[in-house]
């Protein structure tokens, strides 16, 4: 029997509260030749996704009312180029707004090692709904999923908060949720460097 197609974006079309594919959009305002200069690939231009190791979990830490595209023009503004994170969920829907070949500007010093998951608003004193966590759960345990068994070639070692990565001076994703990272209920975690 053949395998049944399997894509992850398949995978997170299951997202329990909804999902979004905003890449092909989100890169119509970005700056593509800085992407496609710093992109994961090899000489022959296949995406190099071993070099991923780590999921870093992110809040965007606005308190205002701002969307996955309003973040996307903001780091514009600011001269990234593209937005910062590669997935991010806000009221618990999952948007994915960056293509994983791409090095986006989320943890300093641990991009080309990593990609970045973000929780849109502040959660510095409060902890997401209880739907952005449920989704969060969902596409860890999709990126997992996929890349521990679609792709021998990802070695994903483990899933950390931004505040835990070194050099990294930040409270993002907030001090009282973070620490539910590590309590057990995510999928094969991995003890940060
Ligand atoms: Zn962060």
């Amino acid at each position: 029997m053949p395998e049944i197609p399997y894509t992850l974006k398949r995978r997170l079309e299951m997202a329990p509260h909804g999902f979004e594919d905003l890449r092909a959009e989100i890169e119509k305002i970005s700056d593509m030749a800085a992407l496609n200069a710093s992109a994961r690939r090899d000489a022959q231009g296949n995406p190099l996704f071993h070099k991923i190791e780590f999921i870093v979990v992110h809040h965007s830490g606005n308190p205002n009312p701002h969307t996955p595209m309003s973040t996307a023009q903001q780091a514009m503004k600011e001269g990234e180029p593209t937005i910062e994170y590669h997935i991010c969920i806000q009221n618990g829907k999952v948007f994915w707004t960056a293509r994983f070949v791409y090095v986006t500007n989320h943890t300093y010093g641990f991009n080309s090692r990593s990609i970045g998951v973000c929780v849109l608003g502040d959660y510095s004193t409060k902890e997401p709904n209880p739907q952005d966590l449920e989704a969060l759960r969902f596409v860890i345990a999709a990126l997992y999923e996929f890349f521990g068994q679609g792709w021998g070639q990802f070695r994903l070692l483990g899933l950390v908060p931004h505040m835990w990565v070194k050099n990294n001076s930040t409270a993002c994703p907030g001090k009282i949720w973070s620490r539910a990272l590590w309590d057990g209920q995510w999928p094969k975690l991995g003890a940060p460097e």
